[in-house]
């Protein structure tokens, strides 16, 4: 089938649904039953259809659109192997989880690069989004960054849809060497890829759900200069769990870094990093499994490119193995709470072999992990900390290092990838985070991390569907408001002022009181009680809260969030860094304030609180762009190859709201052109064609009115109406096109009755 007949199924789809589109719409999107089950006809119509569901590329052309319709042709083309479908403004991608050769090659590239018009000649694909992006840079009157944000559950596919972004402006936008040379060239673009790999290495791990699960967030800028060329990017990330360090849940396992290591180590690196053959790590678990990305010359070949010089990297290497040596040292519990901790004598052999790596002197670090300094005015005293807190103190020590040596590699990529600011003057920007998490247990990772994508969901909201309806409003076309999930109490919930969840926390997290879970939840319910958003179960023994989300509730535990609220490092732990000899160790920790140095803690920085101000800060930079929204759907559980999961896929289609984006798009006028722009394409079409009717039309380029434009519209869909070879009906272009006070508003089959049309006089 050839996509001109694609697309004239599509409009019979179309023309199924009848009536105005005030009509359509309350017809659809009636929460009423009885007025849905008057539906029942065009579902009968539609479902004829069903052996062509697999055609129908823009999910807003099924007809009618409903959660079922719309499931029904998202398998029909996954069986067929088509993984991409328009649903509106966003492109759902559905995950094959196996490779599918020639879908993202270099001819591929070029040939949505170069269409003339990619979104209505080519299948949907996630090269149409990065060439919309592409070309609305260079904006009608002034260049317009761009984001695209791609979201979707862990395991979705949104980390490779990033990657597939950033090969294709590496590809398209590369420059043709007009200014520079080509060696200068291809280097920015292969350090633009290259800082994937690395910050996968160690950003990414192992886990139930996806075996390159991306445990951070990351914005990356791909800066273009005027002439639209990448000539450099800069990355920004987002909430690095690094507790996955020293404690890698069931079943999963540490950042990939450490398997490559020990995986890919010469002889001489294993002795350097006190690393034998058969050495078992307790933070190394699960090692007998291999996956693709155990791969140490690749992250080694990417930070060459990326100019780690040799001697940077033997010292970072000397630091990670410093953290296995951490992990096997264990505490055993002394009689006397006045006496510290003992280790055995393996333990001191591990914490020898991890002192000398991070090169710090053995005795001093054993001290920081035993005894705590308590400072009682201008006195210190030491106190020896029970087996519980010496493991704790273990534990924080590797986190802290491994989360500053995250932060060191961003900043050392940013610093080898970023432009000069006199270079590049437009971004398109990739946002790559965590999906909406609901686990068994969840904690303050994943209020973060739902935090944050309320906040994405309000930004989509207010772009598309709010955007949308203020327009038709403000342009005076009638519109049955579409009802959908506004979110802002949530947010009121989690961030507001005067009191929050946040706020609450914060309070709790400065206080330093004992049994700050049980206070923390009477505080919550005492003072958030009038929001609709949060509930407790009444009979459940363990302290939580549960929030409504737009994407579902949410159990949360409260047992330990004040706690890794705090996020506490001990002074003594950053002083001991500090003294290391090793210059990177040195250098990492050389401006980390330590608590003792902040006026008593009290300024101390949450981790919500540092977390919201960086999403702000991100939601700051999306709302100055135009954005394009890619929603990843995870077709089963388990990643299995071609397996599509009905009540899977409808779960993460309700979750992101596309079901909601899919009837206001379908049900209104996705095209919208200023008469202006209006004129200038179609003009023609008055000015040249012979319609049957016999009557001419010239628009006058000087008097842009809104009839002008009216007269034209009349003609086209006059001549169509009696054209006996379509014989459509025109009581049906009715619901096809409006004119609003400055612009045409337009579905996609008036479009490319126009288009038709204007193709046939050129
Ligand atoms: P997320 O970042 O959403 O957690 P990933 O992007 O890491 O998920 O995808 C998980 C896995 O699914 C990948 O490692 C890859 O094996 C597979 N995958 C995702 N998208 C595609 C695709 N378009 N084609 C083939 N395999 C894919
Ligand atoms: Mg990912």
């Amino acid at each position: 089938m050839t996509s001109a007949d694609n697309r004239r199924d599509v409009r019979a789809g179309h023309r199924n649904g009848g009536g105005t589109v005030k009509g359509l719409i309350r017809k659809v999107y009636s929460p009423h039953p009885s007025l849905n089950d008057s539906l029942e006809g065009d579902i009968q119509a539609f479902l004829i259809d069903e052996d062509q569901l697999h055609t129908y590329d823009d999910l807003t052309k099924v007809n009618p659109v409903t959660p079922t319709t719309v499931l029904k042709c998202l398998q029909a083309r996954y069986s067929v192997n088509v993984f991409y479908t328009h649903a509106g403004c966003t492109l759902v991608a559905l995950n094959p989880f196996q490779p599918i050769p020639d879908l993202y090659s270099l001819d591929v590239m070029k040939e949505y690069h170069c269409a003339s018009q990619p979104q209505q000649e080519f299948k949907p694909h996630i090269f149409i989004v990065a060439e919309e992006a592409y070309r609305n840079v260079q904006g009608q009157l002034e260049p317009v960054n761009q984001s695209l944000v791609v979201s979707g559950e862990s395991g979705a596919g949104k980390t490779w849809t990033s990657r597939c972004l950033m090969k294709y402006y590496a590809t398209v936008a590369a420059a043709s060497s007009v200014l520079k040379s080509q060696d200068t060239v291809e280097r920015i673009e292969r350090r633009v890829l290259d800082s994937n790999p690395i910050m996968e290495a160690f950003g990414n791990a192992c886990t139930l759900r996806n075996n390159n699960s991306s445990r951070f967030g990351k914005y990356i800028q791909l800066q273009l200069d005027r002439y639209q060329l990448l000539v450099g990017a800069s990355v920004q990330t987002y909430l690095l769990e690094k507790t996955r360090v020293a404690c890698q849940p069931a079943n999963e396992r540490n950042f990939h870094i450490f398997y490559q290591m020990m995986k890919g180590a010469t002889d001489e690196q294993r002795r350097e990093w006190k690393m034998p053959h058969g050495q078992r790590f307790v933070w190394l678990p699960n090692s007998e499994k291999t996956v693709e990305e155990d791969s140490f010359h690749e992250t080694l070949d990417a930070m060459v490119c990326l100019a780690i010089n040799a001697e940077r990297q033997r010292q970072l290497f000397r630091i990670l193995a410093g953290i296995l040596q951490l992990g096997n040292v264990n505490f055993s519990s002394s009689n006397d709470d006045s006496q510290p901790c003992n280790l055995d004598e393996q333990s001191q052999d591990f914490l020898q072999r991890a002192a000398e790596l991070l090169c710090v002197p053995a005795d001093e670090l054993h001290m920081c992990l035993k005894v705590r300094m308590l400072k009682a005015g201008k006195q210190s005293v030491l106190k020896p900390c029970s087996q519980a807190e010496c493991s704790m103190r273990r534990d924080c020590l590797a986190k802290v290092i491994y989360a500053q040596l995250f932060e060191w590699l961003v900043t050392f990529i940013n610093n080898s990838i970023c432009a000069d600011k006199s270079i590049w003057c437009n971004f398109i920007g990739v946002l790559d985070v965590y999906g909406f998490e609901r686990f068994q247990i969840n904690n303050l990772e994943q209020l973060c991390i739902n935090y944050a994508n309320e906040k994405l969901q309000q930004h989509f909201v207010a772009h598309y569907l709010r955007a949308q309806q203020e327009e038709y409003v403000s342009e005076g076309l009638r519109w049955s408001f579409v009802k959908y999930q506004d979110n802002q109490s949530c947010l009121d919930l989690l961030e507001g002022s005067p009191v929050s969840v946040f706020s609450l926390l914060n309070e709790e997290s400065r206080l330093n009181r004992a049994s700050d879970a049980k206070t923390l939840r009477v505080r919550l319910e005492k003072e958030l009680h009038d929001n609709a958003n949060i509930s407790w179960d009444k009979f459940s023994k363990e302290p939580h809260f549960t929030v409504a989300h737009y994407a579902g509730k949410v159990n949360y535990q409260i047992q330990g969030m004040v706690e890794k609220n705090k996020d506490p490092v001990p002074p003594e732990v950053v002083n001991l860094l500090q003294k290391s000899d090793n210059s990177l160790l040195h250098q990492i920790f050389s401006d980390k304030e330590t608590e003792s140095q902040t006026s008593k803690g009290l300024s101390k920085v949450t981790v919500v609180s540092k977390f919201k101000n960086s999403l702000e800060s991100l939601m700051r930079i999306l709302h100055t762009t135009t954005p394009h929204y890619t929603r990843c759907i995870k077709p089963n559980p388990d990643c299995k190859p071609l397996t599509f999961k009905k009540e899977e896929v409808i779960m993460q289609l309700e979750a992101c709201g596309i079901v909601e984006t899919i009837h206001i798009s379908a049900a209104g006028f996705p095209i919208r052109i200023p008469f202006k722009g209006f004129m200038h394409r179609y003009g023609l079409i008055a000015k040249y064609s012979n319609f049957k009717s016999g009557r001419h039309c010239v628009a006058d380029s000087d008097n842009l009115l809104r009839q002008d434009v009216e007269k034209l519209l009349n003609l086209v869909l006059q001549h169509e109406a009696f054209d006996p070879l379509h014989n459509r009906d025109s009581e049906k272009h009715n619901s096809w096109v409006h004119c609003g006070r400055t612009k045409v508003f337009l579905t996609q089959s008036m479009l490319d009755l126009l288009e038709d049309q204007r193709k046939k006089i050129l």
